[in-house]
């Protein structure tokens, strides 16, 4: 039986043909696999023995996967939301977190019975907070843009931390006395990540 042959129409030529621009990183590894970078770039690793020919047909078999990927991406990039702050915005985004932050970890430390030492609020970018053993706790100011009940999540979070300074199965035992649907919020902080993109300028 003869395989039907497949047509490509040309925009789907032209996918192809553009798709074959990759950035190549070669290293002591024994498989290739294929990223898709920030901005639609399209990276490929690959072990050092292995040939441009290998390589291209690897990346060729892969086409379909890596068009819709990089279709994936554009969608979400487009309707990314920008959140525009001036330097004094910021701050001032900052002091109006801390105090929201304190507000927060107040109602709930003595809810969960347990006691920190310290309230701080940073500019980082990809971390929502964090807690050391000494009960000093880290809040990014970023976080007051989301909804209330994820901020929520987070204060919870790092105070749950007070008790078990890891993410065992205790661990999420104590967020969950608090608030049974934390996966949930969980699933959805991680929502608001990739739908916000912050410029300060
Ligand atoms: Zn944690």
């Amino acid at each position: 039986m003869a395989t039907p042959m497949r047509i490509m129409n040309s925009s789907k030529v032209m996918k192809a043909k553009r798709m074959m621009d990759y950035n190549l990183i070669k290293s002591k590894r024994k498989t290739i696999s294929i990223y898709i970078k920030p901005g639609g770039v399209v990276e490929v690793r690959a072990p050092l023995r292995a040939s441009k020919a290998l390589i291209n047909s690897f990346v060729t078999a892969k086409s379909e996967w890596i068009a819709s990927a990089l279709e994936r991406l554009s969608v979400r990039e487009a309707n990314k939301k920008i959140i525009r702050l001036s330097p004094e915005e910021e701050k001032a985004c900052c002091q109006k977190a801390l105090q929201y932050f304190q507000d927060r970890c107040a109602y709930f430390a003595a809810k969960m019975g347990v006691q920190y030492e310290t309230i701080k609020v940073s500019k980082a970018k990809t971390r929502w907070g964090s807690c050391n053993s000494k009960g000093n706790i880290n809040f990014t100011y970023r976080l007051i843009f989301a909804p209330e009940d994820l901020i929520d999540y987070v204060v919870i979070h790092e105070l749950a931390h007070l008790k078990e300074m890891n993410h065992s199965n205790r661990f999420w035992e104590v967020v969950e006395e608090i608030i049974p649907d934390y996966k949930e919020r969980r699933r959805r902080l991680n929502e608001f990540r990739d739908e916000f993109e912050f410029i300060i300028s």
